[in-house]
């Protein structure tokens, strides 16, 4: 049975006018949000998936930035992007958190770590002062930080990295939001705190039911942490489905290529890490085509001509490739991963 979605985005287009001209970081993204699910968004760095997951919140300054004029972001049936920024802060911590990248310059330095908390549950009708410092006590057990009540009232200086990041996944949490989306929260941080912190959001996200986006570069992470993925390039969903059919059946070759660059400790050491040459496409001018042409090795006539259309049935694994048009040449696209579980080799 399908899942409830929290969240629609439905034809998001945001670009920025920049001195150079438009750049058109997101373009024509749809996707869903199910209760209680984790959503991982991966791709390189200027792929679009920060750019998207801001959009939720409308946190991309307009201007410059700007929304295409059929976007939709509908949270519980609610347009967000028709909001003005007062109806925003309404959303913002108390219906969807967010968790930033790096936690040692998003915490505010001059303020007490329980104060930063509770500015979340600020206005909020109902709590009593004493309520509100009950539950920041309570939101910081429940994310693993011992002694909170002296931790409440200490400044982010006096707290390890690790810490900090707890500290903002309280901030995101403490409002009992229906989302959460982190954006790269462990890109600071040393693996073995990430692997604390990766569990951590798993365990909260199993106890408290909330739907989190979790956009990262990194393949590893999404194969620890989530339920489905999203691989973005060049502004646009280029690949999507489960962690198992976009890791044991890959379709699309920057997905493929993505796989061949992790570093994984299983391999045998003759098996060389394969970077994608090239670089992503100039989003002041998009090709007409395939985003990935200039740097896809299966390239075709036609990928240069015309954007692939999203192949595959609808809330099913999806790509945007050509190579999945019942005319394209059968190509075997192989990965480090491709024949070991669910056995087949994508064909
Ligand atoms: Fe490569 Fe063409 Fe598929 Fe793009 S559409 S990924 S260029 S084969």
């Amino acid at each position: 049975m399908k899942q409830e979605s929290v969240l629609e985005v439905k034809n998001l287009e945001f670009s920025f006018h920049t001195y150079g001209g438009v750049v058109k970081a997101v373009r024509d993204v749809s996707f869903d949000l199910r209760e209680g699910e984790i959503l991982g968004i991966v791709g390189e760095s200027g792929c679009g998936k920060s750019v998207t997951a801001q959009c939720i919140l409308k946190l991309n300054p307009e201007p410059p930035g700007f929304f295409g004029e059929h976007s939709s972001i509908c949270f519980r049936g609610e347009e967000l992007v028709s909001k003005t920024e007062k109806e925003m802060q309404a959303v913002r911590g108390a219906e969807i958190g967010f968790i930033f990248q790096d936690p040692m310059t998003s915490l505010n330095p001059t303020m007490k770590i329980g104060r930063q908390i509770e500015e979340v549950l600020k206005g909020r009708k109902g709590y009593s002062k004493k309520e509100v410092r009950e539950k920041v006590l309570k939101i910081l057990e429940m994310v693993g930080i011992s002694d909170a009540k002296k931790r409440y009232k200490q400044y982010p200086y006096e707290l390890s990295g690790g810490m900090k990041q707890r500290v903002m996944i309280a901030i995101a949490l403490v409002g009992n939001p229906g989302i959460v989306i982190a954006d790269e929260p462990t890109t600071s941080l040393d693996v073995t705190i990430e692997a604390s912190i990766l569990d951590l959001l798993k365990e909260l996200q199993k106890t408290l039911h909330t739907a989190i986006i979790f956009i990262t570069h990194d393949l590893g992470v999404i194969a620890k942490l989530c339920d489905r993925v999203m691989v973005m390039y060049g502004g646009k969903i280029v690949e999507r489905g489960t962690v198992e059919e976009i890791y044991y059946d890959t379709k699309h070759p920057y997905t493929a290529g993505l796989m061949n660059s992790i570093a994984r400790l299983d391999l045998e050491k003759s098996v060389k890490l394969k970077p994608i040459e090239g670089t992503p496409p100039d989003l002041f001018a998009p090709p007409e085509g395939c985003p990935f042409a200039a740097r896809c090795e299966y390239a075709m006539n036609i990928c240069y001509r015309k954007m692939p259309p999203e192949f595959g049935e609808k809330d099913k694994h999806r790509c945007m490739c050509w190579l999945q048009d019942e005319k394209a040449p059968k190509i075997r696209l192989k990965t480090q991963l491709s024949g070991k579980k669910g056995g087949e080799e994508h064909v």
